[in-house]
């Protein structure tokens, strides 16, 4: 079956082909509530960006399509309304000249081109299409990549081009650190021919809307084009990388690197060498086997480690059983190497200064034993 490829999955598309493959199954996946709040919040949007007001009981009808229940209802009406009125004002005043909505939630196709038919086909080409709400799959040719930005604007002279996309979750990490979200606005600017992209942050809950913007270049978007002919060119022939995307992958489930369940894997591991008496190294414990399961938890664990940091990133809450819940901070040190000295001074000199540290006691010899398994 595999995964149609799009804007909102760019970032996995270009990191792991394996999902895109015809031949892979996916995991069966439903709408969630957040899915479908979303959805309304960009239809209701859109009919106030075109038209600056709402027809009586539009909200009412939107919130129908998407089985939004009552309390949603009233969410969705007053959260737009809100959220219209800030984005009006950016809209108007912000730090780019008045910005004049062109298009809003349109369905829209580009041709990548990744053949040896095609491959000196380097021009953009992007059309309409049409996408089925109900599967989220677009109409595309081969060799397309749907999308669907939430607004466009140009100003008067036509220089300044935004495609600006919203976002209704309550946590988020900064737009520029999250690949998703840099993947997806790349590739929406790259079919809208955009000088700048946009996030209009709107939590459903209020207290902290903010519209992130950024210039984009021509290089930035054609270096994006030829990743995304690269992935194109790799879908089917296996390749897979795993990582942090995976946890966004819908094939997860059947892949070989088993990575979307690496920290599920990992509490197993040492559930089992803790639970079965195996970390107190008693007579019966087999020490062989214990020091190479342990070297692969070492591993697991650290890849596990650097997996829950991009989720905590990205905005998940985790809390220990201690209570305290897991957060990231930036933290700086100063280091000094012997590769640090000759890179910053040049090889002689590099080497002189090495030696008149050593000579003073500065550079430090230690020995010490290491296990290891040959
Ligand atoms: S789980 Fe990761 S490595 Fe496996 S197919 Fe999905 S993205 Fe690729």
């Amino acid at each position: 079956m595999g995964l149609q490829i799009s804007a909102s999955n760019s970032d996995l598309f270009l990191n792991c082909q394996r999902p895109f493959d015809p031949e892979v199954e996916l995991d069966e996946r439903e709408a969630t509530d957040a899915m479908n709040y979303g959805s309304a919040f960009a239809e209701v949007m859109a009919e106030y960006r075109l038209r600056g007001k709402l027809p009586s009981l539009f909200v009412h009808n939107v919130a129908a399509k998407w089985k939004l229940d009552t309390d949603s209802e009233g969410d969705l009406a007053a959260h737009t309304s809100r959220a219209y009125a800030l984005w009006k004002e950016w809209q108007l005043q912000g730090p780019l000249d008045r910005l004049k909505v062109v298009r809003v939630e349109t369905p829209m196709a580009t041709f990548l081109g990744a053949t040896k038919a095609t491959a000196k086909k380097l021009a953009v080409q992007t059309r309409e299409t049409k996408l089925d709400l109900e599967t989220h799959h677009y109409d595309l040719d081969a060799n397309e990549i749907g999308g669907t930005p939430d607004v466009c604007l140009t100003s008067d002279d036509k220089k300044i081009r935004v495609v600006s996309d919203d976002k209704t979750g309550e946590d988020r990490a900064m737009v520029y650190s999250s690949p998703k979200d840099m993947g997806q606005l790349k590739t929406l600017a790259l079919m809208t021919d955009a000088t700048h992209v946009a996030v209009f942050h709107s939590p459903r809950s209020g207290g902290s809307d903010a519209i992130y913007l950024d210039p984009i270049t021509p290089k930035e978007l054609a270096e994006h084009h030829a990743a995304l002919r690269l992935a194109l060119s790799r879908v089917g022939d296996g390749s897979m990388r795993p990582g942090p995307w995976c946890r966004y992958c819908p094939a997860k489930s059947s892949c070989p690197t088993q990575y979307g369940e690496l920290a599920v894997h990992t509490g197993a591991l040492v559930k089992k060498l803790s639970g079965a008496g195996a970390i107190q190294l008693s007579d019966g414990v087999d020490r062989g086997l214990f020091v190479q399961t342990w070297s692969q938890l070492e591993k697991l664990a650290k890849i596990a480690r650097e997996q829950i940091k991009e989720e905590v990133a990205a905005g998940e809450v985790y809390e220990c059983p201690d209570g305290r819940v897991l957060t990231l901070t930036e933290v700086k040190r100063e280091n000094i190497s012997l590769k640090s000295i000759r890179e910053a001074l040049g090889k002689p000199a590099g080497e002189a200064e090495i030696e008149r540290l050593r000579k003073m006691g500065a550079i430090k010899e230690i020995t010490w034993v290491e296990m290891r398994a040959k």
